[in-house]
């Protein structure tokens, strides 16, 4: 079982993958399921140099399938690396930058990643230059230091978040590749199922697993999955020693979770399309962010690196930031909270967040597309919109 890839003659498909993925071996009697290991060190003579297991900061048999199946999917040919967090996996990350380097980063890549990268900007140890990701030749200049100094790491994220901008991908890690960066790709919008940034030329794929890997918002966890045994070796070193290591029961569950990740993504990705289309016409909304639409600015390039359009979509709401908070209040199917991913469906106006960008609109509300049936969704977004236009204060409940 451990981090064995499978030895199936005919590649399966990834929605069989995430089924099939990190079970144990088969034998008489054995479980079904992979075991909940907790242990925090293990019976042995040698060394973690050796290969041993050795402590429970190095590694944790319950970690094994759920690396495995992560790596499966991403099409990595090394063992994922599970982290604490979404966020201690980009720690990880920004750690391969070199002191005194450069990294280049969307301007609206998620904001946890953006002030970490901000702050370790700010305390001297490498320049940071935020970009239009979507503009080619503004990622390009900055990659090349436009007769500066050349980029050292390009963290690419497509869709941003949450101004679902499509970055040219291939494009971009090519660019990259030429003056040595290392390219990172947080793939949580989309998953592997959706996007498979290896395949288009980045070295590492960052998840926040908390997100639709997961699945059910009851879990915070993260991974990284890369094919270099370089790369790997210097992310596995830094889990070890920073100690953001992922708890037995939260990779168990994560596991659990992506067994259904398919099904969710089929179901909410076609919901998110039905929504947009008709939020599109709606006179409550002045504009919908969502590269499912072929109005969309980043549609074709969408439609070309990904195998759908993932279940994140954003509207500008008419009447300003007072208007969308209305909106939000008014819902009683969607929940209004951050996050999303999750099998229900979530919403919120991002600017309430004080570090949310200033170039992401007030009246801007991010909705996680759940797997609720969609015209409950839509005919509560619809009387929602409705007292938003009316002006009505909701009654306490
Ligand atoms: C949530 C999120 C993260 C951070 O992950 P946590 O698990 O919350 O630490 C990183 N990137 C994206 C795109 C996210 O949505």
């Amino acid at each position: 079982m451990t981090n064995q890839h499978s030895s199936h003659p005919e590649p399966l498909s990834p929605d069989t993958v995430v089924v099939a993925a990190g079970r144990p071996a088969r034998s008489h009697d054995a479980p079904v399921n992979p075991p909940i290991v907790l242990s925090s060190t293990y019976v042995g003579t040698g060394t973690v140099e050796d290969g041993d297991r050795a402590y429970g900061r190095y590694s944790n048999p319950t970690w094994d399938p759920l690396e495995d199946a992560l790596s499966q999917l991403e099409g990595a040919t090394l063992p994922a690396l599970v982290f604490s967090s979404g966020l201690a996996a980009v720690s990880a990350a920004l750690s391969l930058i070199p002191v005194g380097g450069v990294v280049v980063m969307p301007r609206h890549s998620y904001q946890g990643a953006l002030v970490m990268a901000q702050e370790q900007a700010a305390k001297g140890l490498f320049s940071l230059h935020t970009v239009d990701i979507a503009n080619n030749d503004e990622v390009i200049a900055a990659l090349t230091g436009a007769g500066g100094k050349a980029a050292d790491m390009l963290w690419l994220e497509s869709p941003t978040n949450p101004m679902l901008e499509v970055a040219d991908l291939q494009v971009l890690c090519r660019a990259a590749r030429a003056v040595g960066a290392i390219v990172v790709t947080d793939n949580t919008f989309s998953t592997p199922l959706v996007q498979k940034p290896l395949e288009l030329g980045s070295d590492i794929v960052l998840h926040s697993v908390t997100k639709y890997l997961a699945g059910h918002s009851d879990v915070v966890l993260g991974a990284l999955a890369t094919s270099s045994p370089e790369l790997r070796g210097e992310l596995l070193h830094y889990r070890s020693i920073h100690g953001a290591i992922a708890g037995p029961f939260e990779a168990w569950l994560a596991l659990r979770g992506m067994r259904t990740l398919a099904l969710r993504i089929e179901r909410s990705q076609a919901s998110a399309l039905v929504l947009a289309q008709r939020l599109e016409l709606h006179d409550g909304v002045t504009k919908v962010l969502f590269p499912g639409l072929p109005s969309d600015p980043g549609h074709e390039r969408a439609k070309a690196q990904m195998t759908g359009f993932g279940s994140i979509l954003c509207v500008e709401v008419a009447g300003g930031a007072a208007a969308a908070n209305t909106l939000v209040d008014a819902l009683r199917v969607w929940t209004p909270a951050t996050s999303l991913g999750g099998v229900e469906s979530l919403i919120e106006r991002r600017r309430r967040h004080a570090n949310e960008p200033a170039t992401v609109p007030e009246n801007l509300l991010r909705l996680s597309v759940g797997i609720e049936n969609v015209q409950d969704l839509w005919n509560d977004l619809e009387q929602a919109l409705a007292q938003g236009a009316a002006g009505v204060s909701v009654p306490a409940e």
